[in-house]
């Protein structure tokens, strides 16, 4: 399926995780992409050559900071100099603290807002006026379950989720008629290697076994009992580009395993 052909995308926070699912997905379908995020540079020259040697596409590495409204700027301009334009936009970057409200950290509110939130805001704004342009243009956010729903001690990372979802309806307006399509995609738990790796110790600190860590502690929110993979979320964001989804713009898509459709107290509401 090559319906990227000839496009390029930029994702925020792809060196790992769910972003780098999506740059691979993308690169799959024929785009050129543009990798941003944290991480070793070996780590990430390999995983920026795999996607030139997997997909036959270029792929380049930006470790623009998502905190930074001037490197975001960047992060765009490298884009459009780079391979002529930016036509598929991931705002993907996210960070995450957990405090009581009056405990929590100032900082940590304005780094959480900055790079989960504001971050968007910067990329969407640099990444526009090119779309429009050429008439043609997706920009995706991965938001979260915490869009729609709260959960106690994550006031940053829930209000900054939320605000997501009123940036894309917002943007989604302003670009209804300009062939270019705004939404966001709400994540029950993924699996990532980060997930995993926390498995060992609760297994040890709660004397569990591992189905039960999975199934009690990390899905105790998600009806499934199963996590979400990082190639359904990049189907979908795949999806969200094709000509078929030209009418799905200013939405919300949960994929999270009936998180939200449920009424369990916010107690049992799970990490992300
Ligand atoms: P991850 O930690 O693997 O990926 C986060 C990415 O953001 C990394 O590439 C990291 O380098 C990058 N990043 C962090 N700070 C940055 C900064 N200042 N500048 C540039 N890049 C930065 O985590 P993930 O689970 O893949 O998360 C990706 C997105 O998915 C986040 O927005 C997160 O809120 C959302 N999400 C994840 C889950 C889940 O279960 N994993 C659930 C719901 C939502």
């Amino acid at each position: 399926m090559s319906i990227l052909k000839g496009k390029v995308a930029v994702v925020t926070g792809s060196t790992s995780g769910i972003g780098l699912a999506y740059a691979r997905a993308f690169a799959g379908a024929g785009a050129d992409v543009v990798l941003n995020g944290m991480g070793a540079l070996p780590d990430v020259e390999r995983e920026r050559a795999a996607i030139e040697s997997d997909f036959g596409v270029k792929a380049v590495y930006s470790p623009a900071d998502m905190a930074k409204p001037d490197e975001i700027a960047e992060l765009i301009t490298l884009g459009e100099n780079t391979f002529g334009s930016v036509d598929v936009l991931v705002n993907n970057a996210g960070v995450q603290h957990v405090a009581a409200i009056e405990e929590f950290p100032i900082d940590k509110w304005d780094t959480i807002i900055g790079i989960n939130l504001s971050s968007a805001f910067h990329a969407i704004r640099a990444a526009v006026p090119g779309m429009k342009k050429r008439g043609w243009g997706r920009i995706i956010t991965t938001a979260s379950a915490h869009s729609l729903v709260a959960s106690p001690f994550k006031s940053a990372y829930v209000a900054a989720k939320h605000g997501i979802v009123g940036l894309t309806k917002t943007v989604a307006l302003e670009l209804a008629r300009s062939k270019i399509t705004c939404n966001c995609i709400s994540l029950g738990y993924v699996w990532t290697p980060l997930v995993e790796k926390q498995i060992p110790n609760t297994m040890k600190a709660r004397n569990l076994r591992r189905d039960e860590v999975i199934s009690d502690v990390l899905l105790a929110a998600q009806p499934t009992k199963e996590f979400v993979t990082v190639q359904q979320v990049a189907s979908l964001a795949l999806f969200l580009c094709s000509q078929d989804a030209a009418q799905i713009t200013g939405a919300n898509l949960s994929i999270d395993g009936g998180w939200t459709a449920a009424s369990s107290p916010p107690q049992m509401r799970s990490a992300f």
